[in-house]
């Protein structure tokens, strides 16, 4: 099938790569003219594991092409997947403008009849809104119909998730839509789910805001379990071994970031307000979230007198491994803070320094500095103080000795649990983390 899909980030790219993958003929467009030219030049402007990859595999086999003329790429299109963000709008509402721009876009260009595809997560009702849009500004008289296709990748395992899908759900309001999709998917071997539209995009927040709500509902455990003398990763242990809990979303940490989570919970307690109902559980999760990202950084300042003028290593800025994405990451709460206060940051990512850059450049910053290194030993050398922010793989290599050796005072806040508290101890390091037993 002929398939072009709007937008070229995690979910768009990932999408049109795998389309081209099982065969489909696909263009990605994008308004981003250096976007355009990196993926031409095969090179991925994300990072994912083997994305890279698969896109100079499809474009040398002349399945998958890359423009920001969008008039071309939708014109004859068999299917169009939208792809845009979606992001979070101060009130928590979601900003649905590039889904609109698209929308228009694809009204002026479509010359035949088509199936277009929101894969963005869009609050209920959207789709229906989509579709009425489009045919409203529709400039040839062509069949159109929209259907809800939500994305459940996760950064860092997109190509795999995308491929290997637990399933896919597909929401339509005709058999025409259904079936087209079906025909799309085939070539997958998944497991489709086809429900009505509304209750496709429902499934999205559903489902990610369940997931946000096991987070926060873990860490305020853990934060009890301080309280009263009970080890988190024991608790989590025993969960476990329920199948109604199941294994996964049971780490406690300094809470959960990235470009969906936090926006898609705000966005459904939104959506509920405006309905006039208040959707207690998901409202209690974006709450404990909010204080368990600096939870790490209050427990420090009642720890020490002051942040300046001390060497603080930060190891990890992305908001989780195998991503270079910095959307809401906890490196975005704490490093502020430890300016304002005069902190002199060493920070170490393996590949999320760039985009950090970009938002807080070397040298000074306010009362305090931060400095950009290549190596964990760097950011920890002569340091006074360790925040763990990502559970990078190079970070949870490093074993309890290297800190004790490197740093000037080995006092480290692991935000995400990677230490046994006991190997810490005995390794001569002062160790705080989320839920345990403090071993000083
Ligand atoms: P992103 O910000 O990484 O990418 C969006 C892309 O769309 C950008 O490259 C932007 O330049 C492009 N764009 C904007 N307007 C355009 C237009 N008119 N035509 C073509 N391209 C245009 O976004 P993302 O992380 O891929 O998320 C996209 C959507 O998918 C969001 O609704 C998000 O909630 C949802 N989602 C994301 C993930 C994830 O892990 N990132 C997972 C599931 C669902």
């Amino acid at each position: 099938m002929k398939i072009a899909v709007a937008g070229t980030g995690y979910v768009g790219l990932v999408a049109g790569v795998c389309f081209a993958e099982v065969g489909h003929m696909v263009t990605c467009v994008d308004v981003d003219e250096n976007k355009i030219q990196l993926l031409k030049s095969g090179v991925s402007p994300i990072y994912e594991a083997d994305l890279e990859r698969l896109m100079r595999k499809n474009y040398d086999e002349g399945r998958i092409d890359y423009t920001m003329d969008y008039r071309e790429a939708y014109r004859n299109a068999d299917a169009i997947f939208i792809g845009v963000g979606t992001p979070e709008r101060p009130d928590g509402s979601a900003n649905l403008t590039y889904i609109a721009a698209v929308a228009r876009q694809i009204a002026e260009s479509i010359e035949k009849e088509c199936l277009v595809v929101v894969k963005s997560t869009v609050p209920i009702g959207t789709n229906d809104k989509v579709e009425q849009f489009i045919n409203d500004f529709l400039v040839n008289d062509v069949h159109v119909e929209v259907a809800s296709n939500p994305e459940f990748l996760a950064q860092g395992s997109a190509v795999r998730d995308t491929l290997q899908a637990a399933r896919i759900i597909i929401g339509t309001e005709s058999d025409w839509a259904k079936e087209m999709l079906m025909k799309i998917y085939e070539p997958f071997h998944l497991p489709i789910v086809a429900v009505k539209r509304r209750s496709a995009e429902m499934i999205k927040y559903a489902s990610n805001d369940f997931l946000a709500l096991k987070i926060s509902y873990m860490n305020d455990i853990a934060n009890l379990c301080e309280l009263v003398g009970a080890d988190i990763g024991e608790v989590a242990q025993g969960m476990s071994f329920d199948s109604r809990i199941g294994s996964r979303f049971l780490n406690a940490g300094i809470g959960y970031g990235g470009s969906c989570f936090p926006k898609d919970t705000k966005a459904l307690e939104y959506l509920a307000k405006q309905h006039g109902y208040e959707l207690r559980t998901v409202k209690a999760a974006i709450d404990v979230n909010k204080e368990q990202k600096v939870i790490l950084y209050k427990k420090a300042c009642k720890r020490l007198i002051t942040f300046h003028g001390l060497k603080v290593a930060v190891l990890g800025l992305t908001f989780k491994p195998g991503t270079d994405d910095l959307r809401e990451a906890p490196s975005l709460d704490n490093i502020p803070l430890l300016l304002e206060n005069g902190a002199d940051i060493f920070a170490y990512d393996p590949v999320g320094t760039d985009n950090f850059k970009k938002l807080y450049p070397e040298g000074r910053n306010g009362r305090g500095s931060i400095t950009y290194v290549e190596r964990p030993e760097e950011a920890l050398e002569n340091a006074n103080l360790c925040f763990i922010f990502t559970e990078w793989g190079s970070i949870a290599a490093l074993k309890p000795y290297i800190y004790q050796k490197f740093m000037k005072t080995p006092l480290v806040y692991d935000g995400r649990n990677i230490y046994d508290v006991n190997e810490m101890r005995k390794a001569g390091i002062e160790y705080h983390s989320i839920g345990r037993r403090q071993s000083f």
